[in-house]
C-alpha cells in the first residue's frame, strides 16, 4: 500500500530530527521508501505562541497494516525523546501518516485520511508536490483542488 507521512518538528535541531526519523522509517520492515516532498519552514498551526515548525512528507510503500505502522511512528516518536505536552504543543517530532491509500477508518485511535489534513496549508502543499492528482477518498476533490480551495478561503 501507498503511504503519505508528514514529519514535523518545532524542537531542538528540527531539520536533523526529520532526517532522522526518515532514517528509521526507511528501515520499516516491509516497507521502503519511495519518494520525499522538499522539507520547509511553516508557521505554527492551532496554538501560534511557539516556535517555528520544519515540515516534510514522505511516500511510503508498506506491507504494514494500518494499527501497525501507527503503533511503529508513535515508537519512533517516543524513541526521539517526545514527551505528549498540550494539543499542537510544541514538539521534538511528530509523525502523522495523511493517507493509507484510499482507506477510510475511524477509529478512536487512528483516523484516515488524516481529519484535519484539508485544513493545513503546509500538508496540502507538500502533498501537491508529490500528488497533485491524487483524490481525497471522502471530500472527492484532488490535492491540487483541496489547496486552491483553502489558499481561497484564507484570502478571504
Ligand atoms: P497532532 O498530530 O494532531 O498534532 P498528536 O501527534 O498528539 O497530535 O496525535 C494525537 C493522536 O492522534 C495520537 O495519539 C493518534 O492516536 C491519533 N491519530 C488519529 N489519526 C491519526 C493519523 N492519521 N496519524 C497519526 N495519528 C493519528
Ligand atoms: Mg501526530
Amino acid at each position: 500500500m501507498k503511504v503519505y507521512l508528514c514529519l514535523g518538528s518545532n524542537l531542538g535541531d528540527s531539520r536533523q530530527l526529520i532526517n532522522q526519523a526518515l532514517g528509521l522509517i526507511g528501515l520499516l520492515p516491509d516497507s521502503q521508501l519511495l519518494r520525499k516532498s522538499s522539507l520547509i519552514e511553516t508557521q505554527p498551526y492551532g496554538n501560534v505562541y511557539q516556535p517555528v515548525f520544519w515540515n516534510q512528507v514522505a511516500e511510503l510503500e508498506t506491507r504494514l497494516k494500518p494499527h501497525d505502522l501507527l503503533h511503529r511512528l508513535q515508537e519512533f516518536e517516543a524513541k526521539m525523546g517526545r514527551v505528549r505536552t498540550i494539543k499542537w504543543g510544541p514538539r521534538l517530532i511528530d509523525l502523522d501518516i495523511l493517507f493509507y491509500g484510499k482507506k477510510i477508518l475511524n477509529d478512536h485511535d487512528l483516523v484516515l485520511p488524516h481529519p484535519d489534513l484539508q485544513h493545513r496549508e503546509f500538508a496540502l502543499r507538500l502533498l501537491r508536490e508529490l500528488i497533485p492528482s491524487f483524490k481525497h477518498p471522502i471530500l472527492n476533490k484532488n490535492i491540487a483542488e483541496l489547496y486552491k480551495e483553502l489558499q481561497q478561503k484564507e484570502t478571504k
